[in-house]
């Protein structure tokens, strides 16, 4: 049976052929140069569309700038935000089916996974974000000075949209984390351009017309397709832009910060994680081993908060090790269309290329390596790997590989395992893993990492803050903190 782009539904053939590039200001943009858009589980052609450069970088902030100037969206009142935004949410769940194949043709992700996570979670998110359009809320102050004599004062908070935000987004979760930044940033009053990466426009191009169709007015909304080093630049140095949220590695988040700083837009950096999973002696091993697959294997690792470094007591350490192995033997190789397949395509040659090399150089450096079954040859697959009796100061057990690698290293002592998880230049997400409520309340707050799950990976909620420590990253999405974060906080005080 093929699971190639004819096997998809009706409406994502028909989306194929309508975008042509960009969409901006309500209507796709042709011009630019031609750039393939591929499927990874064949490497063959799904779609051809027009790239934007620095002009077309240009013209969708000033189109972005002349919605916010004129007030389009941010005078209509909360309570119409809010219902528009629901819309919308309604029109992700009505076309969930279609957004699921897009993002699998483009991404390489197992169906399953894009219409639970990619579709599923954002349904639930744009709901959630959609709520705080009517309840942002400033405070009232009480002003002590006493100049001049007699005089009273009125003093409170203001809370405003920021204005035009640029969002520069990664492959991993095209769709998901475009989301977290439009819906929150929407919410506030903001209006927003967005740059998806060069791998994976598609699905955040028919998200762009669902916006229109539940009533998010032309401009308010805009995708400009392109380069990272040319369009990512322009919108991240752009005068015009208030806020640059991004997701992506940590090199480029410091160059976007950088910019940002140059002409003081307000920055949020999810960048990426090495996260440890921390087994003690006392931990449910079955709870524990799926865990590890759920949170380090998800999307084939291709997750900012997956586990990948894995601290196993010693007691645990070979039999942990000989269940992940047999797991990961036993899984399905295919298309992510593929409703039977569990091992699916890395999102690019580039990406394959990057895991495969790492997975050489931990085998040259001696790493006990056990390699999961068969995977195609055609397309961009790398089949699960398993890193036993690995040391801390192994590359793999230090970087990001955001594949299907699970270095796992043996501990004796529960300080010298906190001493470990903590070695990292990074901190985004940790879990620990132990059957003692104890042990779970005094280590979690001395693991660096912004979010800590105790006997759970990945579980991540519209309500609960994420992003990263240490070089993981600046700012929170998820929760009121990302819904403020797109606001100016202005104080004001009135004499009477
Ligand atoms: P990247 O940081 O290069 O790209 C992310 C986004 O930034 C893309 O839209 C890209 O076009 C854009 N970009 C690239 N250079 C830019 C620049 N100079 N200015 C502005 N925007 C720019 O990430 P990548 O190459 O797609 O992946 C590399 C590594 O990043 C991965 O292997 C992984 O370690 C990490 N990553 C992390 C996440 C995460 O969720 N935190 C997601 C994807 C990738």
């Amino acid at each position: 049976m093929s699971y190639d782009k004819m096997s998809a539904s009706e409406p994502v053939q028909a989306f194929l052929e309508r975008a042509t590039g960009s969409f901006i200001d309500g209507r796709f943009r042709a011009q630019g140069n031609a750039r393939d858009v591929l499927d990874p589980a064949t490497g063959g052609r799904l779609a051809t569309l027009a790239e934007g450069d620095g002009a077309l970088a240009d013209e969708a902030v000033a189109l972005t700038k002349a919605s916010f100037d004129d007030r389009r969206w941010r005078d209509l009142s909360p309570a119409v935000r809010e219902r528009i935004l629901l819309r919308f949410a309604d029109l992700i769940e009505r076309h969930g089916e279609e957004l699921a194949q897009i993002e699998t043709l483009n991404q390489g992700k197992s169906i399953h996974i894009a219409r639970a996570v990619d579709v599923g979670f954002s349904v639930d998110f744009v709901r959630y974000m959609a709520g705080w359009t009517t309840k942002l809320e400033g405070s009232t102050r009480e002003m002590s000075i006493g100049m001049p004599e007699g005089a009273q004062f009125n003093a409170y908070t203001l809370r405003q949209p920021l204005g035009v935000v640029a969002a520069i987004v990664p492959w991993n979760f095209p769709l998901m984390i475009a989301l977290w930044k439009v819906v929150p940033a929407l919410a506030a009053g903001c209006s927003v351009v967005l740059k998806p990466a060069s791998e994976t426009p598609l699905s955040v191009l028919r998200l762009a017309e669902l916006a229109i169709e539940a009533g998010v007015p032309r401009g308010v909304f805009n995708v400009v397709l392109g380069s990272g080093s040319v369009v990512g630049t322009r919108l991240a140095e752009h005068p015009d832009v208030h806020k640059v949220t991004f997701t992506g590695s940590t090199a480029v988040g410091k160059q976007i910060g950088h910019a940002a700083v140059e002409h003081m837009a307000h920055f949020s950096l999810e960048l990426g994680g090495k996260n440890p999973m921390l087994v003690l002696e006392d931990a449910d091993l079955d709870k524990a081993v799926g865990g590890a697959l759920m949170g380090g294997l998800l999307n084939q690792g291709q997750v900012c908060a997956a586990a990948s470094r894995f601290y196993v007591h010693r007691s645990l350490h070979d039999e942990f090790c000989r269940r992940l192995a047999e797991a990961v033997d036993g899984m399905a190789a295919g298309p992510g269309m593929d409703p039977q397949a569990q091992v699916t395509p890395l999102v690019s040659q580039r990406q394959q290329r990057s895991v495969l090399d790492y997975i050489d150089r931990a085998r040259a450096q001696g790493a006990d390596i056990h390699v999961g079954g068969a995977v195609p040859k055609e397309g961009f697959y790398v089949s699960p790997v398993v890193i036993s009796g690995a040391d801390h100061g192994m590359e793999v057990a230090r970087e990001e590989v955001f594949g299907p690698v699970l270095t796992v290293i043996p501990f004796d002592d529960v300080e010298e395992a906190i001493a470990l998880v903590n070695d990292s230049d990074l901190g985004l997400a940790a879990s620990l893993w132990t059957e003692s409520l104890s042990q779970a309340m005094r280590l979690t707050p001395r693991i660096e990492a912004g979010t800590v799950w105790v006997n759970t990976h990945v579980t991540l909620d519209a309500s609960l803050p994420f992003g990263g420590f240490k070089m993981s990253g600046l700012g929170k999405e998820f929760g009121p903190e990302a819904v403020n974060a797109y606001t100016e906080l202005k104080s004001v005080c009135i004499a009477y």
